[in-house]
């Protein structure tokens, strides 16, 4: 297992495909969960941004009425994520798009459920990336956006199995997912003036942000 955070051409695709299909698997119908309660969105228009192969946003159609939209900036993780998709057999009702989150090619007010697991720590800018995030909100939509792993056994056994694979993949969690992050991004999103929550506990760090209705 030759996983290499923020490697996103195919080997990388390759590695994170397998990654999610094994390690990482259980995590993703638990977090849909938690999103569809926290966010008290089940159907309408969904984006998963930085999707990689897509588990999260499968795992939200499979347990929710929702439409989704897998969007990613790697050209070869939207490859794998489509094939992941038609095994699902969620094509009609999950879609992909290239893309950046920095210039989401999407509409104003055009998604009602915006989320994404562990790929903000690899957005150049922030507040840029969150404004875009906002823009394609419709009013009433929220969006979910952090990183974390469900449920502190979960988080556990995964850094147990991936730092056997990798030593220094402890380190790059904990640069993440700590306290020194988490002031950040809570200083950008004060800055930014919009209407949001933080949620940081067993499930991880996320930005719950709510456009006004
Ligand atoms: N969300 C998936 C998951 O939890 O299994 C994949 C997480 S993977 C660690 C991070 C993903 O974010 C990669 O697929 C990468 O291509 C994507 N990504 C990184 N920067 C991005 C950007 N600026 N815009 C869109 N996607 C981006």
């Amino acid at each position: 297992m030759g996983y290499v955070p923020g490697r996103f051409d195919r080997d990388g695709a390759e590695d994170m495909d397998r990654i999610a299909k094994t390690i990482f698997a259980p995590i993703y119908p638990v977090i849909a969960q938690q999103i569809i309660e926290r966010c008290g969105i089940s159907r309408g228009r969904c984006l998963d941004i930085g999707s990689g192969p897509g588990s999260l946003g499968i795992a939200l159609a499979q347990a929710s009425a929702l439409a989704v939209t897998l969007l990613d900036s790697s050209p070869e993780m939207i490859a794998i994520a489509g094939g992941n998709v038609r095994e699902a057999g969620l094509s009609g009702r999950v879609a992909l798009l290239s893309g950046d989150v920095h210039d989401i090619p999407l509409p104003d007010r055009s998604v009602d459920l915006a989320v994404s697991r562990g790929s903000l720590f690899f957005w150049e800018d922030l507040p840029r990336a969150f404004s875009e995030i906002h823009r394609v909100l419709a009013p009433g939509g929220t969006a979910y956006v952090g990183g974390g792993f469900g449920t502190a056994e979960l988080r556990d056994t995964i850094a147990a199995t991936m730092e056997r694979a990798n030593p220094d993949w402890r380190s790059f969690r904990d640069r993440n997912l700590g306290a020194d992050n988490r002031e950040r991004v809570a200083g950008i999103l004060e800055n930014l003036g919009f209407r949001h929550r933080l949620v940081s506990d067993d499930s991880g760090f996320w930005v719950v942000m709510e456009k006004e209705g």
